[in-house]
């Protein structure tokens, strides 16, 4: 795993913000776009399946910024800023759920699907994911990376999570700081 490798594993809404690395943007363009939610789809099917042109990479930014400014306030202790709620509120309401009920095989059948755009439906998806984590009181947990070069959010399972990863984070910090310490030690 290299800082070019997405992480994925935390909820939706946090594995987006962590595709913008201290390296850059690892959602450039919309083949990158493709490539991460079929990563994502391995965990959460709803996100399988969708075509990653340009309009639904324009759509997943724009809540990923909105994402980011929230959750980054919230890690610090601050409040959220009003125009990134209002964003993520905006995305959800612009393809809205709509319940359809058929008859199917002599039972009644109730489906649930967003109206709009794919891009629309895709982004809204990713603003509910966001929703859901910032009204989840397990969003008290969210922290940053302990990596000084390092901007990655998670939510530790266990409180004395410190690192993004091990493979990404842990190992490399705790290398250093041992090299660190040999050279003082000398
Ligand atoms: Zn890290």
């Amino acid at each position: 795993m290299n800082a070019t490798t997405p992480l994925v594993g935390e909820p939706p809404a946090i594995d987006l913000v962590n595709t913008v690395t201290a390296d850059g943007d690892l959602l450039a363009g919309p083949e990158e776009l493709g490539a991460w939610l079929a990563l994502e789809a391995e965990r959460h099917p709803e996100f399988g399946g969708v075509t990653a042109d340009r309009a639904a990479l324009k759509a997943v930014l724009a809540v990923r910024d909105h994402a980011a400014a929230a959750f980054g306030a919230l890690v610090e202790g601050r409040r959220p800023p009003e125009s990134s709620l209002g964003g993520l509120a905006a995305a959800v309401n612009a393809a809205p759920n709509r319940t359809r009920l058929d008859w199917d095989a002599g039972a009644v059948v109730a489906s649930v699907q967003r109206e709009g755009t794919t891009a629309d439906r895709l982004a809204a998806d990713f603003a509910q994911a966001a929703i859901d984590l910032l009204t989840d009181p397990a969003v008290a947990k969210l922290r940053r990376c302990g990596a000084e070069d390092c901007v990655l959010l998670f939510v530790p399972a266990h409180p004395r999570r410190q690192w993004c990863s091990p493979e990404r984070c842990g190992n490399r910090v705790r290398v250093a700081r041992h090299y660190e310490r040999r050279k003082a030690a000398r």
